[in-house]
């Protein structure tokens, strides 16, 4: 089997592993958006709960859910993103089980092991985002829970995420997103629904121009994320 796998994007993450930690990097936006997902996911009690974090990066969202009290398995494919993650968990006393493996290889390993499974920011760069969900569908113990959040594919995403954050902010590098990559919320539900998990919620990750503040909320035209759980009898 071809490996579901793009290098290109690997490696552009791979350039940026330096910057994970810096809140005033290019890893910027994701440690603007990461107490609104982490409030998000929180709703459920996550103290010993297993959770695997896919496409970890840097270990901003893995960190917090380990200080919520989950046991965090966490995978990515880049060696120098895991390099600086372990080391600034190890650096904050946080035991976090960081893995170089693809999510399809891990199910193989570990079925029906997780109770809550998040996969953020990465679907938008991987050539088969259905195989993902697909693994994680394997991963999940019976109601177990997946997190997702991508980017909507329209203008109003394009005008915001790509000239806005890549060209006029320069939050973060020019190249860092595909438009042709971004993943309608209708075709993300397809997926989801197409890998036997329910679908439970679909919630927004707004910004507020004149706050200069992302909230969560209904609007699900640019980032959002999708909750969907594994039935009993999955
Ligand atoms: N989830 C993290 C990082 C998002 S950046 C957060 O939201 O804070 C996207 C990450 O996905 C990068 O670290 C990149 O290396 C990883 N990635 C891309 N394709 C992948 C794949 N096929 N398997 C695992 N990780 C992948």
């Amino acid at each position: 089997m071809t490996q579901n796998i793009d290098l290109n994007e690997i490696d552009k993450f791979a350039k940026l592993a330096a910057q994970w930690w810096d809140p005033n990097g290019q890893c910027k936006p994701l440690h603007i958006i990461n107490p609104l997902r982490v409030d998000y996911i929180k709703s459920n009690d996550l103290n010993q709960k297993n959770i695997l974090d896919v496409g970890c990066g840097g270990g901003i969202l893995s960190e917090s859910l380990a200080k919520l009290g989950a046991k965090v398995t966490a995978i990515d494919l880049a060696d120098e993103s895991l390099a600086v993650a372990k080391l600034h968990a190890e650096q904050n006393g946080l035991s976090i089980n960081y893995q170089k493996q693809t999510v399809e290889e891990h199910a193989t390993q570990f079925p029906s092991h997780y109770d809550v499974i998040t996969c953020m920011e990465m679907l938008e760069h991987v050539p088969d985002p259905f195989s993902i969900i697909n693994a994680c569908t394997k991963l999940l113990k019976p109601n177990g829970k997946l997190y997702l959040s991508t980017i909507n594919r329209n203008h109003k995403a394009k005008l915001m995420l790509i000239y806005g954050a890549e060209y006029i902010a320069r939050l973060v590098p020019k190249g860092t997103h595909d438009f042709n990559r971004f993943i309608r919320p209708s075709e993300l539900m397809g997926w989801v629904e197409q890998a036997h998990l329910t679908v439970k919620d679909i919630i927004g990750m707004e910004y507020h121009l004149l706050s200069n503040q992302f909230r969560l909320g209904r609007n699900v035209d640019v980032n959002y994320i999708l909750m969907a759980q594994k039935d009993e009898l999955n």
